[in-house]
């Protein structure tokens, strides 16, 4: 029997725990410990729930996502797994018909014009009418029709910075009012640092296949329009949005995933102190001086916690991983009723620009998003504070964290009501930075890996921060050890499904 001690209960350690569940299913003699040193599994998929007791704590709750609060919908595997623990019929999509994003420009709010993906404009009358631009800033980013495509040579890579790729191809201003907050932002990344390559390679492809985003991004719209046409929702099929959650929050999928892994094999409040190779196998010392012996070790920490673990296994490895990053970051949601937060609550949030120097990065009106988030007759509020530009504000006091948050509420949307209750969830270096070289270095850590029998590395600090990511790279660990064992599961080789 081969025994695989995962370190690190996050999605990813469950994604290597729940594929080697299944593997043992299929009548293969391997089995895991899944060691994680929190009290609880999850990692920063945290869901609270809050019972209305302003309703006497009857029926409805409030179900407070502390850290991501969905996923993409095109990736498969948050589906895929979904579907094996039977809570694929629990999937959330985004309730469209209040779909509405605000942009802050100099003090104002701007409606998120139509038609604009991610950074570029693909419909001509919201672009030119929208107050969010200045005129020459417009100008300046319809001249990516005709700002010649970066050539590179054969023995670059390509890659280059969010901010250098922006400014170079629509301008300074849409860097600053648009491509900053919407997708620097997602990632809670510094422009000026973030690895185009490594965080939306699809970017760079883009310009050299169509010569401009703008015309790229045309086609890819009128592509998804197409198949819109084409592919209808069937008669009692579920809405597919851009983004999906779960009406248990996002942590009722790391529950399940725990469950169908098996809880026997999982255990919580253990902290690894330490690795060794050990003539063929694996030790791994716990923080109470126990010790339990594997013949693979698949560590599923962040980066950053990884390092000193694996210093003494491998140099190289813990020096690359040291050059990754990492930034701390909190989540305030805030409750109100709604007859008295004071505001139209139909949006989907607000984006704060940096250059408008405000402590809240951004803020999702999670009740409206997500139906099902509030009981009736309340409302729940997110905002987002920290990042790369401001880890001062995390020496903040969660009373603090607060009520800034309800203060840039106040003063950005004009939030009055009083709120009936808060939760702070802190996340501290829980923001990998893809920052450029991300890509060289994971290729070096993957690299020395293969060369250790035995030993896999997981998790977000890698290849894709987003949920199903993650699960993809808790799974790939797995398949690397399978393999050294000649262990060939049924799921080797088979095409990922697409399930919208
Ligand atoms: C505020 C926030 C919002 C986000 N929003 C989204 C979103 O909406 N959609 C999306 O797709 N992604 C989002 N993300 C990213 C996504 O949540 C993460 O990338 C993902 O959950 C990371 O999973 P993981 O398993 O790699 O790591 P983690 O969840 O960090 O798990 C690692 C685990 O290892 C444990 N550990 C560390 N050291 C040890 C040790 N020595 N011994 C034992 N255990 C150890 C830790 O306690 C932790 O539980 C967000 C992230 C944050 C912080």
């Amino acid at each position: 029997m081969k025994h695989i001690l995962i370190i690190g209960g996050g999605v990813a350690g469950l994604g290597a725990a729940f594929k080697v569940k299944r593997v043992a299913d299929e009548g293969h003699p391997v089995t895991f410990t899944l060691l994680e040193k929190d009290p609880r599994i999850g990692g920063k998929i945290a869901t609270e729930y809050v019972n209305d007791e302003w309703n006497g704590g009857e029926g409805e709750r409030f179900v407070v996502d502390g850290g991501p609060d969905c996923f993409l919908t095109e990736k498969p595997a948050c589906h895929r797994i979904a579907k094996l623990t039977q809570i694929f019929e629990d999937e959330l999509p985004t309730d469209d018909s209040r779909k509405r994003t605000y942009i802050l420009s100099r003090g104002r709010l701007h409606d998120l014009p139509d038609g604009v993906m991610m950074f570029a404009p693909t419909k001509f009358v919201p672009f030119a009418t929208t107050g969010l631009f200045s005129l020459p800033g417009k100008i300046r980013m319809g001249m990516d029709l005709v700002v010649p495509k970066k050539q590179w040579s054969e023995s670059e890579r390509m890659d280059e910075t969010l901010e250098s790729f922006v400014v170079r191809r629509m301008g300074r201003e849409c860097l600053d009012r648009l491509a900053e907050p919407l997708v620097g932002g997602v990632h809670a990344s510094d422009p000026s640092q973030m690895s185009l390559a490594a965080t939306f390679p699809r970017l760079l492809e883009m310009e050299q296949k169509y010569g401009s985003l703008t015309r790229g991004f045309i086609a890819a719209r009128k592509k998804v329009e197409e198949m819109r046409r084409k592919y209808p929702p069937k008669p009692g099929q579920k809405r597919r949005t851009f983004f999906t959650s779960f009406s248990g929050g996002m942590q009722q999928l790391t529950e399940a995933m725990a469950a169908a892994a098996g809880r026997d094999h999982i255990r919580p409040g253990a902290q690894v102190e330490q690795i060794r190779r050990r003539d063929g196998g694996w030790t791994v010392t716990l923080s109470d001086g126990s010790a339990l012996q594997g013949d693979g070790v698949i560590v599923a920490t962040e980066g950053w916690a990884a390092e000193p673990l694996l210093r003494p296994v491998d140099a190289d490895i813990a020096n690359a991983l040291s050059g990754i990053p990492a930034s701390s970051s909190a989540t305030v949601s805030l409750a109100f009723r709604e007859d008295e937060i004071g505001i139209d609550m139909n949006a989907f949030g607000v984006l704060c620009p940096l250059a408008e120097a405000r402590s809240l990065m951004a803020a999702t009106y999670s009740s409206t998003k997500w139906p099902g988030r509030a009981p009736s007759g309340k409302v729940l509020m997110r905002g987002f504070v920290g990042g790369p530009h401001n880890q001062a504000i995390m020496r903040q006091s969660d009373d603090d964290l607060v009520e800034i948050v309800l203060s840039e509420l106040r003063g950005i949307l004009g939030v009055v009501g009083e709120p009936l209750f808060s939760r702070v969830f802190r996340w501290h270096l829980g923001m990998p930075q893809y920052t450029i070289g991300h890509l060289d270095r994971v290729e070096l850590i993957e690299e020395q890996c293969e060369g250790i029998p035995g030993l896999a590395l997981a998790g977000g600090s890698y290849r894709g921060v987003g949920v199903p990511n993650c699960i993809e790279s808790g799974e790939r660990a797995v398949s690397k050890l399978l393999g050294e064992w000649d262990i060939r599961s049924a799921e080797d080789g088979e095409e990922e499904k697409r399930y919208y």
